[in-house]
């Protein structure tokens, strides 16, 4: 699995998809560049959601709010105080991880543990096996899911008391080792605040020491007053806005899994107190509902329910999606009370309520927030399409091909339009089938190589059509198409073209 994250990330970089930030200076950490094909498919996950979001539900309308702001606002939603990560040191590495982090690799690791066993004992007893029984009953799976079960404790408990000691102590008694040096020589535990801070202003004036947003959500807050006055919103009704957040992550890896500088889609759900948790069980399942509509497999998603509530929450749950390196938070839903507008109100000393005339009182709204990651959703969405097959090759030979599945409303090049040969006008005919294509859907010309060659670079990049034009189009105004996914070619009227490839590549 490991590999094929690595063949993966190569695999990006390749075609277009990803490129390390500044790369010919040897990169700056976790920040990430995306290339031709690679922002085609960031703009279409980011339209995918904008357009279910938006688009089509009558309550939600969007926003676009700055990336600086005013810096109280970060002391009213508490980012200042306790926007905070454990950070511990090896002493002997120098190396610097997250303390959760190393605890839940911890965790994880017993998972592995039982997993083998579950396996070997599967491949020992074939069909009669039964995973359940024997995962109740084998000894050592037994032993390996009591430990479990007492870190997940330890550590449940440690997060909740905020107690760094105990935090630490975990590591030291299961004798966590430094992944680099293979060491157990920790150092204490200590916070460490993720918000990064930049001068707005000249000294002389007395510069404002202001953040960049870690989160998009509180622009929503502020503006709450503002979008349902102006546009008349009555509640239930949501806001929604993709933006850049940073922040100064320490455990810095697994690619655009953690970045400093990312992107999230973010949706903000006013409702009247008392109705949020029936919300947050709709939103729930909406959002699941959306995620598997883009048939990367149902079964590669889960929720996972939080042990740990934060201090604004009364119910939080995370989507997870299988990637290469397990089961990972890609969004997360949360029911975040009235905390975010009551403590706006306080800081600001502005009244921000609203007069409900049904139930002809004014409260301060409750909030249910759906936030995804859109640099997440791409890496879960490239790891989920990324498949290398066996393939019938020229002369009946087998061949490898990597092709990436991605859902054709993603794909970045949606059809290439391909002339069989550099002559005998088949180039004009193509050049005329793209312009009139092009309007509707991003279509790529291509005249260089082989027409095998070139079908193998389109399945690389994902497209799910192409077209070939030979000798036989201009007199029955035909094209061969063929499919992605299963090769399959035939021959199609050029008129069809637009409806057969345009149903298929929109929401
Ligand atoms: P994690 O536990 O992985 O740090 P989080 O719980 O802090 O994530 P939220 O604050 O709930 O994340 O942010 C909402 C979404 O934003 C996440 O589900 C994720 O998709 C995305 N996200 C958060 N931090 C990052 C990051 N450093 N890089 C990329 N995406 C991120």
């Amino acid at each position: 699995q490991e590999d094929v994250f690595k063949k993966l990330v190569a695999h990006s970089k390749e075609y277009g998809f990803v490129f390390q930030s500044s790369e010919i200076y040897d990169g700056l950490g976790a920040v990430y560049d995306y290339g031709q094909n690679g922002v085609e498919l960031k703009n279409n996950i980011k339209k995918y959601w904008w357009d279910s979001m938006v688009l089509l539900h009558e309550n939600v309308v969007g926003l676009d709010s700055a990336i600086f702001m005013h810096p109280t606002v970060w002391k009213a939603s508490g980012h200042v105080d306790a926007f905070n990560d454990p950070l511990i040191d090896n002493k002997d590495s120098k190396k610097r991880y997250r303390a959760d982090v190393l605890i839940e690799d911890l965790m994880a690791k017993y998972d592995g543990k039982m997993d083998k066993e579950v396996e070997k004992a599967a491949k020992k007893f074939g069909d009669s096996f039964d995973e359940k029984m024997f995962r109740e009953t084998n000894p050592r799976i037994q032993e390996n899911q009591k430990k479990k079960e007492e870190i997940h404790a330890r550590f449940v408990k440690a997060l909740n008391d905020n107690d760094l000691t105990e935090l630490r102590q975990i590591i030291v008694d299961y004798e966590v080792v430094c992944p680099i040096s293979g060491t157990k020589n920790w150092t204490d535990v200590r916070q460490f605040n993720l918000m990064f801070s930049t001068e707005m202003g000249s000294t002389a004036d007395g510069a404002l020491k202001i953040f960049l947003r870690p989160e998009t959500a509180q622009g929503i807050f502020v503006n709450f007053l503002n979008v349902q006055k102006t546009g008349r919103m009555k509640l239930p009704f949501g806001i929604a806005q993709i933006g850049k957040a940073f922040r100064n992550e320490i455990v810095a890896r697994q690619f655009i899994f953690r970045m400093r500088e990312f992107e999230q889609m973010e949706m903000q759900f006013f409702v009247p107190p008392g109705e949020e948790l029936a919300w947050f069980e709709k939103w729930k399942a909406a959002r699941m509902k959306w995620h598997k509509s883009l048939g990367m497999g149902d079964h590669k998603y889960r929720f996972h329910d939080h042990d740990k509530l934060a201090h604004y929450a009364n119910a939080a749950t995370d989507i997870e999606y299988e990637m290469p390196f397990g089961f990972k938070e890609v969004e997360g839903i949360h029911s975040r009370t009235d905390f975010d507008l009551t403590q706006h109100q306080e800081f600001s000393g502005k009244k921000i309520t609203y007069f409900d005339p049904e139930r002809n009182e004014s409260y301060v709204p409750y909030v249910i927030e759906t936030s995804i990651g859109v640099d997440r959703m791409f890496l879960s969405i490239m790891a989920g399409a990324y498949c290398e097959e066996e393939v019938e090759g020229k002369d009946g030979k087998k061949e490898s091909r990597v092709v990436m599945k991605l859902p054709p409303v993603l794909a970045p090049v949606k059809l290439a339009v391909l002339p069989l040969m550099k002559k005998d006008g088949l180039p004009d005919m193509a050049r005329a089938i793209m312009d009139d294509l092009k309007y509707h859907f991003n279509c790529q010309y291509d005249e260089k190589d082989s027409i095998g060659k070139r079908y193998r670079r389109h399945d690389a990049i994902g497209t799910p059509f192409c077209i070939t034009i030979d000798h036989d189009s201009a007199a029955d105004q035909t094209v061969t198409i063929r499919y992605r996914d299963t090769m399959k070619q035939e021959r199609v009227k050029i008129a069809d073209l637009k409806h057969l490839i345009g149903d298929q590549v929109s929401m």
